[in-house]
């Protein structure tokens, strides 16, 4: 069901010429083409793949931008403005989601039906309103770090309240907090490396090497956020 590979072509409007998928102009007359529901990276022509050339994709877009820009399209019929700020509309969104390496790493996984911690906060969010636990695991790995770490952060919380100081604890939840932002660190080069191993198990339709390369991924992705939430809260306490 790879949809790179789908044949189907949509006839121009203007023309009758008929279209490859992810046109945005008319390859015979150059009008502006209706959008298609095409996932972000056939918007762009390219592969489900990770590792991703982020300077010709930003040049694609500025070119692409230009081509769409409303200013070429106000002595153009209303159809044709209507089609074009439509493109634009999907060109800004494909763009911000593969730009960003976090975000093109969830976006895939989304394509691949993954959902994300992340992306299910406001789940997460309601649930602690309703006084239920927070529902975000804590990495196995990480268990006693933030054992550690929650009852800093209440200490403090504490002498916050009765306006005490205590320049220890401060140091010690600064030090937390380097800690934890050089494991986010940590975490951008692993993703870079799980993206080649996603990349190549594509290049050679190996599912199992790209259903692992995804479940790392997840893992990775759901750490990560884990831990920007504790840095957040570190934050929090220490402004
Ligand atoms: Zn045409």
């Amino acid at each position: 069901m790879s949809q790179t590979q789908t044949q189907s072509v949509a006839a121009c409007w203007a023309c009758g010429v008929p279209q490859e998928q992810a046109q945005h102009f008319c390859t015979n007359c150059g009008k502006v083409q209706p959008t298609q529901a095409l996932d972000y990276f056939s918007f762009f022509a390219l592969p489900r793949k990770l590792v991703l050339d982020t300077g010709a994709l930003e040049k694609q877009f500025y070119t692409l931008s230009r081509k769409l820009h409303p200013d070429r399209f106000a002595a153009r019929p209303q159809q044709e403005q209507e089609l074009a700020l439509a493109q634009s509309s999907l060109l800004n969104d494909a763009y911000r989601a593969l730009k960003g390496p976090v975000a093109r790493t969830e976006y895939l996984l989304s394509l691949e039906g993954v959902e994300l911690e992340e992306q299910s906060r406001k789940a997460t969010d309601s649930a602690r309103e309703a006084g239920q636990q927070k529902q975000q695991i804590v990495p196995p790995d990480l268990l006693e770090e933030v054992f550690e770490l929650n009852m800093q952060l209440e200490e403090m919380r504490m002498a916050k309240k009765m306006g005490d100081d205590d320049p220890q604890l401060k140091q010690d939840l600064e030090s937390a907090r380097q800690n934890f932002e050089s494991q986010l660190a940590a975490a951008q080069s692993e993703m870079e490396e799980l993206w080649t191993a996603w990349d190549k198990a594509v290049d050679n339709g190996d599912a199992a090497g790209r259903e692992a390369a995804k479940q790392k991924m997840v893992a990775l992705l759901n750490r990560r956020s884990y831990v920007r939430n504790l840095v957040r809260d570190v934050n929090e306490v220490l402004s």
